[in-house]
C-alpha cells in the first residue's frame, strides 16, 4: 500500500461531531487508517489543527476557561499523533504564497512519496498524481488493489522510519562519515548478539571473504573447497586472490556442501573450506570442522545469507575460524547500500583483519600489509544500530512465515528442510517444481514476484571455464539449480497472502 498523508480536513471531520455526519467517508478512511504503518500526518497540520478546534469549542463552551479548552484539544492531538505518524516538512518544500499552507503539505507528502488523503477539492482538482478523496481511497482499499511484495524492504523502512531518520540526522550533523561512533557501537552490539568474541564490519559480503581470507595468508596456487551452489561472490574472491576454488557438490535436502565428498578433493595444495550457509540454513558444520582438523585446513562460513541462524543453539561464528556476513539490503539484516561484516573469536585474525580494512594500516601511514579500502559507512551503521533493535523479532516472524509455508503447501513440489539441530535466518524460502520458467512466469501474471537463487551452477559458468569443469561433474547442484526457485519472503507477509500464494504455486506447479 502506496504511504497516505492525511489532510487537515480529514482530521477536522473525524473530530467535529456536525462534520462526522456530513462527511461519513472521511470518518471511515480515518478508522481505516488508524495505526497502519503507512498513515502519516503532516506536521504542519497540528497547529492548524489546535487553532481552528480551539475557536470552535469556544463558540460551544463558553463555560470552560482557556486551559480547560486548550486541554481538550491537546489530548485530540495526542490521540491523533498516537494513531498517524508525523511526516517531515522537508528544506526543498516549495513556497506557493497563495497557499503556504498547502504547499507544506504537498512537500511532506513528496518526501514521503505519500497520496494526500483530502477533501479539499482545489486540492484534488490541481494536484491529481498525488492526492485522493475519502471516496476513491475507500474504493481501492475494498478492491484490495495491493501487489505482494517480495522482501517488502519499504514496508520495513516506514515501520522504523523516525528512528532511522534521527539516526542519520546524527551522522549527517556530527560529520564523523568515515569510521564514526557508530561503528564502534554496532560493532559491540553485534559481538552482543552473536555471542562473538570479535566483529569487524567492512564494505560488503563481498570484501568480507576478501578480509577474511587475505587474513589467513591465502597464496597463489593455494586450493579452496566450497560448493558450486552459491552467489558468485563466494568463489570470484578466492579467485581472484589467485587460489583456485574447487567444488564439491550439494546434499540434495539442504543445498549446502556435503561433507561426505569433501575428502576425495583435499591435495597437498588445499588450505581450506568456505562452507555457504545457503538461504540462511548453516551447513554439517560439525562435519565440516572434523575434516579440517583432521588435514589442517582452516574453516570459513559464508554467511551472507544466515545472520542470527544458529546451529547445535549457537550463531555459527563458534564453528568455524572466520564467519562472513553481508548487509545487502534484500539480506535478513540489510542496510540501505552496500555492508558487511566479519566475525571472529581469534583475536589475532580480528586484529589482523582491522588492519587489513583500512590498507593494512598498523598505525597512521605506516603499512604493515597489502590490505583494502573496506570500511562500512558511518551512516549504515547508523541504520543497522535501527534495524538491529528489531532483528530478534523480525528472525521470528520470518521464522513464522516459513512454517506457514511448510504447513499449508502441498503438491508436486519439493520444500526446503531445515535439519533439527539448527535454525535458519530463512534468507529466502526456496521449493522446487517442474517447469520452473513456466511457473515462475504464471506467477507473476498472478501478481506474485518470484526469484531463482542460483539458475546456474558456478562450475558451468563463462568466468570459470579455466578451471576445466563440465556438465554433469555436480549432478545434484545441476538438478537443483534446473528446479529451485523463491517465493516471497519477508517478515510482514500476511495470512491472506501466503494462502494466496500457497493456492497459486500448488495450481501452477501440477
Ligand atoms: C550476497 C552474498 C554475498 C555477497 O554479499 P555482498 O554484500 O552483496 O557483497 C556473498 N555470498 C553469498 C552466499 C551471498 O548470498
Amino acid at each position: 500500500m502506496r504511504n497516505i498523508l492525511i489532510d487537515l480536513n480529514i482530521l477536522l471531520d473525524y473530530y467535529e461531531y456536525d462534520r462526522r455526519e456530513k462527511y461519513p467517508e472521511s470518518i471511515k478512511a480515518f478508522d481505516f487508517l488508524k495505526n497502519k504503518e503507512f498513515a502519516f500526518i503532516s506536521s504542519s497540520s497540528l497547529d492548524n489543527f489546535e487553532f481552528i478546534k480551539y475557536g470552535d469549542i469556544s463558540k460551544v463552551r463558553k463555560d470552560l476557561n482557556r486551559k480547560q479548552k486548550l486541554e481538550i484539544v491537546h489530548n485530540f492531538i495526542k490521540e491523533i499523533i498516537s494513531f498517524f505518524k508525523i511526516a517531515k516538512t522537508p528544506s526543498y518544500i516549495e513556497i506557493d504564497f497563495n497557499d503556504i499552507e498547502d504547499s507544506q503539505i504537498i512537500a511532506s507528502a513528496k518526501a514521503i512519496d505519500a497520496l494526500i488523503l483530502t477533501r479539499d477539492e482545489k486540492l484534488l482538482q490541481k494536484y491529481p498524481d498525488i492526492t485522493i478523496s475519502p471516496k476513491k481511497f475507500l474504493k481501492k482499499v475494498e478492491k484490495n488493489e495491493t501487489d505482494i511484495d517480495f522482501a517488502n524492504l519499504k514496508k520495513q523502512y516506514f515501520l522504523y522510519q523516525s528512528e532511522i531518520e534521527k539516526a542519520t540526522d546524527k551522522v549527517l550533523n556530527h560529520g564523523k562519515y568515515i569510521m564514526g561512533p557508530e561503528i564502534s557501537e554496532l560493532e559491540e552490539k553485534l559481538c552482543e548478539f552473536t555471542g562473538s568474541k570479535n566483529v569487524i564490519t567492512c564494505s560488503s559480503g563481498t570484501d568480507a571473504l576478501l578480509l577474511a581470507m587475505m587474513a589467513l595468508d591465502i597464496k597463489p596456487g593455494d586450493e579452496i573447497i566450497t560448493t558450486p551452489f552459491t552467489f558468485i561472490a563466494t568463489a570470484e574472491t578466492i579467485a581472484l586472490l589467485k587460489a583456485k576454488p574447487v567444488f564439491v557438490d550439494i546434499d540434495e535436502s539442504t543445498y549446502n556442501i556435503d561433507p561426505k565428498k569433501i575428502e576425495e578433493k583435499i591435495t597437498p595444495k588445499t588450505k581450506g573450506i568456505i562452507s555457504v550457509s545457503l538461504y540462511g540454513q548453516p551447513s554439517d558444520l560439525d562435519e565440516i570442522n572434523k575434516i579440517a582438523k583432521k588435514y589442517n585446513l582452516f574453516h570459513i562460513v559464508d554467511g551472507a545469507q544466515s545472520f542470527g541462524a544458529t546451529y547445535k543453539g549457537k550463531t555459527e561464528v563458534h564453528y568455524c575460524d572466520i564467519y562472513t556476513t553481508s548487509f545487502f539490503p534484500a539480506k535478513p539484516l540489510g542496510c540501505y547500500g552496500d555492508g558487511g561484516a566479519v566475525l571472529t573469536n581469534n583475536d589475532e585474525l580480528a586484529e589482523k583483519m582491522k588492519m587489513l580494512r583500512v590498507h593494512g594500516q598498523n598505525k597512521r601511514y605506516h603499512y604493515k600489509y597489502i590490505g583494502l579500502g573496506a570500511r562500512l559507512d558511518t551512516i549504515q551503521a547508523a541504520i543497522l544500530l535501527v534495524k538491529l533493535k528489531y532483528y530478534e523479532k523480525d528472525l521470528k516472524l520470518r521464522q513464522e512465515v516459513a512454517e506457514k509455508y511448510n504447513e499449508k503447501l502441498s503438491g508436486n513440489i519439493v520444500k526446503p528442510t531445515v535439519k533439527p539441530d539448527r535454525t535458519s535466518a530463512w534468507a529466502q524460502y526456496s521449493i522446487r517444481v517442474k517447469k520452473r520458467d513456466k511457473v515462475q512466469e504464471k506467477l507473476k501474471e498472478a501478481g506474485i514476484p518470484i526469484a531463482v537463487h542460483y539458475p546456474m551452477p558456478l562450475h558451468m559458468q563463462e568466468c570459470f571455464k579455466y578451471l576445466g569443469y563440465k556438465k554433469g561433474d555436480f549432478p545434484v547442484a545441476e538438478k537443483v539449480s534446473k528446479g529451485i526457485m523463491s517465493l516471497p519472503m519477508n517478515p510482514y507477509l500476511s495470512n491472506e497472502e501466503i494462502e494466496y500464494i500457497v493456492k497459486k504455486v500448488e495450481k501452477f506447479a501440477q
